[in-house]
Formats: structure tokens, sequence, C-alpha cells
């Protein structure tokens, strides 16, 4: 059994398409282990995406990331972090094949739109998991 962290971003909420990327999850028999509500801050961004700070995109996409509260979950399953990667597709959603999540609902324009977070690594789900919450906000 496996965690990894997902956000569901802006352009998913504003698409109200939260309900159907959690099914999407759950359809793959992923479980929910927490869920919450939160509007991201930069000093949050600049630790989750410390990867891209020196990237002509970084400003763009933190001004994108905190616009409107998002909905954070931790899932748990067998292959978890690989599974959820998957289910994605790839960073840029003109390149993700149809059936995948990014695929069906990204912005095949603009990179930055592309609906969902996921952990890429047993390390990075660890650290994330850490970061976005508490011991007692997972069940
Ligand atoms: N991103 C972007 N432009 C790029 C590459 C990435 O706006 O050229 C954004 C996009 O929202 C992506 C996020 O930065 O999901 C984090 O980038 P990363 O390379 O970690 O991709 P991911 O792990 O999300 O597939
Ligand atoms: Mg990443």
């Amino acid at each position: 059994m496996e965690r990894t962290f997902i956000i569901l971003k802006p352009d998913c909420m504003e698409k109200k398409l939260a309900g159907t990327v959690l099914s999407r999850f759950e359809k793959a028999g992923l479980k929910i282990v927490a869920c919450k509500m939160q509007q991201l801050t930069d000093s949050l961004l600049r630790e989750h995406y410390s990867h891209l700070t020196d990237k002509p995109f970084f400003g763009f996409l933190c001004d994108y990331m905190k616009k409107m509260p998002v909905i954070m979950a931790i899932l748990e399953g067998e292959d978890a972090i690989a599974k959820v990667r998957e289910l994605l597709g790839p960073t840029k959603s003109a390149d993700a094949p149809a059936g995948t999540i990014r695929g069906d609902y990204g912005d095949k324009s603009i990179v930055t739109f592309n609906v969902c977070h996921a952990s890429d690594s047993p390390e990075s789900a660890a650290a994330e998991i850490k970061r976005f919450f508490a011991n007692n906000e997972i069940f």
C-alpha cells in the first residue's frame, strides 16, 4: 500500500470537474484517506514548486495556483504514486492521450492549466503529504 498527494488545481475547480476527477481515481481502485479545501499561499507554493523557482513561468504558475481555493487529497492504494501519474498523463495536456485526465480536461494551449497535481516519486509524496496535511487529518 502506498500513498500519494494530489491537488485539484484552480482550472479543475473553475470547470466544476472536482467530482469527475476524484471519481476517476476511485474507479481505478484508489481510496481517499484525507481531503480538504484550502487557498494556497506564496510561501507554500515556493516550497511545493521549489524545483521551478528559476523558471520564467514561475510567477504565472503561483498567481494561478493561489487564485481560488483548491482541493487537496491523499490517495491510497497499490502503486498509488505511479498509478495516479499515469491516470493524469504528461504535464503538457496537448501531449496527453485521450482517456487521461489531462488529455480529456487540460488546456491544450496553456501548459499551466493541467487540472491536477500529483506527487512524482516516493520522496516527493512523503514531503508533500507532510507539507499539506497534519497527522490528525489523515484517516
Ligand atoms: N508548468 C508550466 N509550464 C511548463 C511546465 C510546467 O506552467 O513549461 C506548470 C504546470 O502546471 C505543471 C507545474 O508547473 O503541472 C509543475 O511542473 P512539473 O514539471 O512538476 O509537472 P507535473 O509534475 O505537474 O507534471
Ligand atoms: Mg511535478
